[in-house]
């Protein structure tokens, strides 16, 4: 009798529903990018090359130090994208590009790999930090994409940050504006193919950051301010969910930068996760097939970073460069700007 009574309670406690306690890993990791393009050493001065370096090694410290005390992959994606945001290095936030009319439309995501939830804003021109109006939209609406004023009434009922435009201006935006509009204006009749490209190509330093945090929760958030001279609101793959970026726990997070028409055609972050999920693909393998076999045959250029569930880190990109930056599980951190370094 006794025995029966064991057998009933052992086959009872058996089966009962494990708890959803969250899996502790040991691993973790950060990567985050500012940007592809045409980013040359002939055209960087040792003191700018310095700058760069220093604001992406702040910006991956602050992810990583959040990371490594506990915190979640999602807050350490935003805290390491406001430090690039409020950089006027970058085309995110202070010192965004500016569009045909001389104003600067901004555009964000934000994507959390456990729940699959995710939230964007697009064109909006006085959130201090898209990114957390981004995350905002997520957590506190019923909607995955906001944009232009819509987003800023939200932003502002939502206690976020408020600036004025003219906060976001650069001297240096300004300048590229007028080059860039200088050169449509001669036609390439009068302008050397190279300075056409290269003009063509000053978009860089959108940022973005993929995290795993140590419960193995995935997040990655990308932000910009869009292409040099964009005209009619345009939007590229930035703000766009599985385009500019994407995070699942059963395969990676990832962030995208570069020309966004083809990013959005290609659906760049979401087929990198797809080749990871139904045909086994590792990371880097999957952001090598789509980045190389599938934008580039498109015509278009660009990079992006990831991270799998793993905690292995991917830095892929079709362009002569792309500020970006990682620290893997045992603290190892690298920066770099040119591709073949
Ligand atoms: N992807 C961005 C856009 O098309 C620009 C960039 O990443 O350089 O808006």
């Amino acid at each position: 009798m006794n025995k029966l009574i064991f057998l009933t309670l052992f086959i009872f406690l058996g089966c009962r529903e494990t708890p959803k306690t969250k899996v502790e890993t040991s691993t973790m990791g950060i990567v985050i990018h500012g940007g592809a393009g045409t980013i040359l050493k002939k055209n960087m001065t040792l003191e700018k090359e310095q700058e760069y370096r220093a604001v992406l090694t702040k910006a991956i410290m602050v992810g990583y130090n959040i990371l490594k005390s506990g915190g979640t992959s999602q807050e350490a994606v935003e805290k390491t994208i406001h430090v690039m945001e409020d950089s006027p290095l970058f085309n995110a936030g202070k010192g965004a590009v500016l569009n045909s009319n001389a104003s600067i439309e901004l555009d964000a995501s934000f994507m959390d790999g456990e729940s699959l939830d995710a939230g964007a804003i697009s064109g909006v021109r006085t959130i201090k930090n898209p990114i957390s109006a981004a995350i905002k939209v997520m957590e506190a609406s019923p909607h995955v994409m906001l944009s232009g004023l819509g987003a800023e009434t939200f932003a502002n009922e939502n206690g976020l940050e408020i600036v004025t435009p003219e906060y976001f201006f650069t001297e240096r935006r300004i300048n590229s504006l007028k080059r860039v509009q200088e050169a449509a204006a001669l036609k390439e009749t009068t302008m050397l193919t190279e300075e056409i490209k290269f003009l063509h190509l000053q978009r860089y330093g959108t940022v973005g950051c993929a995290a795993l945090d140590l419960s193995g929760n995935l997040a990655a958030g990308t932000s910009t301010g869009g292409m040099t001279n964009k005209k009619w609101n345009r939007i590229g793959d930035a703000p766009i969910i599985g385009a500019g970026t994407y995070a699942n726990n059963a395969t990676c997070a990832i962030s995208a930068t570069g020309w966004g028409e083809f990013f959005i055609r290609s659906v760049v972050a979401h087929d990198i996760s797809a080749l990871m999920e139904y045909k086994g693909f590792s990371i880097q393998e999957a952001a090598h097939e789509v980045i190389h076999n599938k934008v580039a045959k498109l015509g278009g250029d660009g990079g992006v970073v990831g991270i799998d569930f793993n905690g292995n880190i991917m830095m892929e990109m079709n362009t002569p460069g792309m500020y970006r930056a990682q620290i893997d599980a045992s603290g190892k951190l690298q920066v770099k700007i040119y591709k073949d370094e």
